[in-house]
């Protein structure tokens, strides 16, 4: 929520720093700077403002070369910037604009107006961030959806031929989820697929990938890895949900797990198909199990 949001404040001058900030205080977590260095310090940290109030006329770094690094960065290129000057002046507007800052303001600083304009664009800001959001998670689990996990795997698939490595795709899915619907009902299987989602989401490393790809189907990328260590992950997964007991209720997990290799693979679906096929053997023998796809 935009209650929540961090403004990144940077201006050489005291004076303009205080009026901006008491502005601003009452309503979000501020952060200053006083020079474009340390505003950049800010931004190559992990805790990154929601939005940015960039003062152009500074010593050393100017505004515009603040933002030009910041828009080469791709972590940091779609944070809001609005800059605030002096210059009553249209080339500069112009600059500031085709640059890529979503507004303009210029001193002296007009409280109510620093208000509004940080309000609407902290709006447009969460909303987008919300629409993006939307299009790449499923709803009901939260991981990834399908459409998400094809576009990243082709990256995965670009990368691993790029730097001649090889990664893990599998495929799980839960075993006789039907009757656990029809046993305990529909909204307990649903509460079951957001606890086993999350219990994927917490046992895999930042770089690999979980994603819901159909009903009680999920798909997990395992980066880097090697085939033995990628059985013994999807491995450990599958004890773990074993051992899950979501609402109560006993569940089991069969998985497909193939090897990608780079001088093999040049289609991600190709890759799903493969694990797709472990994942079908995995069921015909007897289920909660781990099958290799060769
Ligand atoms: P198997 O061990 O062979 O995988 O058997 P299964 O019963 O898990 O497989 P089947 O494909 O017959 O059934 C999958 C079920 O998953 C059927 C469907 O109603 C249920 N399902 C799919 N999406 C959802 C969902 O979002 N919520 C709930 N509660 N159930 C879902
Ligand atoms: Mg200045
Ligand atoms: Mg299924
Ligand atoms: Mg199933």
């Amino acid at each position: 929520m935009i209650d929540n949001a961090t403004v990144l404040i940077v201006d050489d001058m005291h004076s303009n720093r205080q009026i901006l900030g008491s502005s601003l205080k009452s309503l979000y977590n501020l952060v200053y700077a006083s020079n474009g260095t340390d505003a950049l310090k800010i931004l190559s940290t992990d805790s990154l403002p929601d939005l940015i109030l960039l003062d152009i006329e500074m010593p050393d770094m100017d505004g515009f070369e603040v933002m030009e690094k910041l828009k080469l960065d791709n972590k940091t290129n779609d944070i809001p910037v609005i800059f605030v000057t002096g210059h009553d002046d249209i080339k500069n507007e112009e600059r500031a604009l085709l640059n890529g800052a979503v507004d303009y303001i210029t001193k002296p600083i007009s409280p109510i107006i620093v208000k509004a304009r940080v309000k609407t664009h902290l709006t447009i800001k969460y909303q987008r961030d919300q629409l993006l959001h939307r299009a790449s998670h499923d709803q009901l689990t939260q991981v990834y959806n399908r459409h998400h996990l094809v576009e990243e795997g082709k990256k995965f698939l670009s990368k691993a031929i790029r730097h001649n490595e090889s990664f893990c795709v599998a495929i799980l899915d839960i075993d006789f989820f039907k009757s656990i619907n029809d046993t305990y009902g529909h909204l307990i299987g649903d509460e079951v697929l957001k606890s086993l989602a999350t219990l994927l989401k917490q046992n895999i490393r930042a770089e690999d990938v979980v994603a819901r790809y159909g009903g009680e189907e999920f798909v997990i990328v395992f980066d880097k890895c090697k085939i033995e260590d990628g059985q013994l992950k999807a491995d450990i997964l599958r004890m773990l949900i074993a051992r899950l007991n979501p609402s109560d209720v006993k569940i089991t997990a069969s998985l497909g797990i193939t090897c990608v290799k780079p001088e093999l693979h040049n289609e991600f679906d190709d890759i799903l198909k493969e694990a797709d096929e472990a994942l079908y053997k995995a069921k015909e023998t007897g289920r909660n199990k781990v099958i290799v796809y060769k």
